[in-house]
């Protein structure tokens, strides 16, 4: 029997998985490494799990399923009430949590926590968020209502980039609305999925109705064709996001299945230059471009962007960039593994083979240890280049020039995600243009980052969404939840059918 999460052993450690309300040793002897990605150190292993023990995980969820959906939403709420009390209690010990084994800073670490922890607030009001609608004398004594009923098992399979945000998107809603719920974390970032495993049964969630389980593609197969399993709520790169859609709607599961992106920024002539520089590089370059609402593409529309390249040029490179775990202040942590470190330091390669102009090249001086690119500037991009299409998911800024505001609408058009966009201008109507017409689902004006909080959900499009129902807001618990239309005919007698106490009374 192990802990949660220890990592103070001289060996790094294996990690349990959670199931039933008991942390497990895994018995498989596949592991993978857990590192930290600031110094490069392997801190932990995780297990790669097997389906059989998938499955007994799965059945672990189905058995408490009964006992939760039948106990009152009200009391369910107070169970998310003690989790939110207890995270806000070890909320830095978390935070630091997603640090050690992500990389951010410890103040982006900070603020992805606390965007999870919205949800949890959202999902704490549940008994009004789950009441249904009722009308009475819908036809001559008959009346009709409908009411919502949780699902069953649902699943959640999450990416390496929020550990602790992306869960939290999802089990709060789920298990409010009366669901058990399986965690598939990512295998780079298992340590903060088990850490908000031990709270939620600190905070006295019965055994079984939340568990983990860890591992690679052999356990998300398992999870998508489970019959026990009745919704996948997944968020990661597009290729597996579709994968994943089409393998659980095959098997007749509810899934919504959230994939990559690519967030342009256009930056108007009449923008204030300075507030839109500090956005742009807070947006391209915070959590070192490893944010899915990240900005990718910047265009700027005319005769700003000499002006525009030039000062984001300066600015990003007085970013700092170093380890995030030593206490030491930094802009920018690393990357999370070598092998993406890499990748995306050869993209600056591309552009170069592309014909674009490197303006900011991010792989000099570089921190002797971790995964470290510094922020990196490509200008002259053109929407037909790889710069332009893929995600690169770390801190390298294309820079596509636009001669007017159409012609940047019909840039982002070629682009096949949807995720998040931007404006920054002063007139209204070039931004009222953008929010009608730009191809993406969630926009922001004068926003660098518009990433909707808890009680909106998270709308991306095209290849950045697969399904119906995002997470966050209302939508989520639609998602979590199926609802049931009853219709109700009373038989009433000649008498009563008679009474009229409004009418006639004094
Ligand atoms: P990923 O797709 O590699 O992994 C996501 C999850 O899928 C992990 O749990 C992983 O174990 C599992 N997985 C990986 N390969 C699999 C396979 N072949 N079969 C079955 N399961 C598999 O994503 P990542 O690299 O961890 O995360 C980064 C990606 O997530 C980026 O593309 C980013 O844009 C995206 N993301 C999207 C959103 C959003 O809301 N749209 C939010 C955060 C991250």
């Amino acid at each position: 029997m192990s802990t949660a999460v220890s990592s103070t052993a001289a060996a790094p450690p294996t990690i349990p998985i959670l199931s039933g309300g008991r942390w497990v040793d895994s018995p498989t002897k596949r592991t993978s490494d857990v590192f930290n990605p600031s110094t490069g150190q392997v801190i932990a292993k995780v297990p790669l799990c097997t389906a059989s023990e998938a499955d007994d995980v799965v059945k672990a969820a189905a058995d408490a399923g009964p006992a939760w959906a039948a106990t009152p939403v009200v009391e369910r709420a107070r169970v998310l009430f003690k989790f939110r009390e207890l995270l806000m209690q070890r909320f830095d010990e978390v935070a630091r949590l997603v640090t050690r084994e992500h990389g951010k800073t410890l103040a982006e670490a900070r603020a992805s926590v606390q965007r999870g922890v919205e949800v949890v607030e959202f999902a704490c009001g549940i008994p009004s968020l789950l009441m249904g609608q009722s009308l009475p004398d819908v036809a001559r004594n008959v009346d009709c209502e409908t009411v919502r009923h949780p699902l069953g098992v649902c699943v959640g399979i999450t990416p390496f980039n929020f550990p602790a945000m992306v869960p939290m998107w999802m089990f709060p809603v789920a298990i409010t609305c009366g669901n058990t719920f399986v965690l598939k974390p990512s295998e780079k970032v298992p340590l903060s999925a088990n850490l908000l495993g031990q709270l939620l049964m600190d905070a006295g969630l019965p055994p079984g109705v939340f568990n983990i389980v860890h591992g690679g593609k052999e356990v998300v197969d398992a999870l998508l064709t489970h019959e026990f399993v009745r919704a996948i709520s997944f968020v990661g790169s597009t290729a597996i996001a579709k994968y994943v859609y089409e393998t659980g709607t095959k098997h007749g599961k509810r899934v919504q299945s959230a994939g990559g992106a690519k967030n342009h920024l256009i930056i108007m002539p009449d923008a204030d230059l300075d507030q839109a520089v500090a956005a742009l590089q807070a947006s391209a370059f915070g959590c070192a471009g490893e944010r899915c609402m990240a900005g990718s593409v910047a265009v700027p529309v005319g005769d700003v962007a000499e002006k525009f390249v030039d000062r984001l040029c300066e600015k990003a490179s007085q970013m700092t960039v170093g380890p995030t775990d030593t206490g030491a202040e930094v802009d920018i942590g690393p990357l999370i593994t070598a092998a993406h470190r890499d990748r995306v330091a050869g993209y600056l390669d591309v552009a170069k083979k592309e014909g674009a102009t490197v303006a900011l090249d991010g792989r000099k001086d570089l921190p002797a240890n971790g995964f470290f690119v510094r922020p990196s500037v490509v200008d002259m991009v053109e929407p037909e280049m790889q710069l332009a299409r893929d995600e690169i998911f770390g801190p390298v800024l294309s820079v596509v020039r636009a001669n007017s505001l159409e012609r940047a609408l019909a840039v982002g058009k070629k682009c096949p995600y949807g995720n998040g966009a931007s404006i920054f201008t002063n007139s209204g109507y070039a931004a009222r243009q953008f929010k009608q017409h730009f191809n993406a689902g969630m926009i922001g004006i004068n926003v660098g980052v518009p990433a909707p909080m808890a009680w909106f959900p998270f709308t991306g499009w095209n290849q950045s969404f697969f399904g119906d129902l995002h997470v966050q807001g209302q939508e989520g618990i639609q998602f979590y939840t199926q609802q049931k239309t009853i219709t109700t005919r009373w038989f009433a007698t000649a008498a009563e059918s008679h009474a009229d106490p409004i009418w006639r009374s004094k």
